[in-house]
């Protein structure tokens, strides 16, 4: 399974457990959004699977970076990640 992480402003957030419930609804679409688009991928060498980190100083200004084993896998997954 996809690891998703949203850092706002440096500050590590769950999408669960926000105190605004709009913000907490926004981030938990983008969070499915991207598990339905890249949840099942694991890279070909190493079986892994990636680790997805939205960030961004506000809600408008959001964007992806993704980390994994290895760049190819890193590569292939923010493809798909741009496709959004
Ligand atoms: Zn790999």
């Amino acid at each position: 399974m996809v690891n998703i992480g949203v850092e706002i402003n440096g500050k590590k957030v769950d999408a669960n457990n926000l105190e605004n419930e709009i913000e907490g609804a926004i981030l938990k679409e983008i969070t499915e959004s991207i598990g339905r688009k890249v949840g099942t991928m694991r890279c070909g060498v190493h079986g892994k699977s990636p680790i997805v980190t939205i960030k961004g100083s506000d809600l408008d200004q959001l964007t992806c970076s993704v980390d994994s084993c290895c760049d190819e896998f890193t590569q292939q997954v923010a493809r798909e990640l741009d496709s959004l």
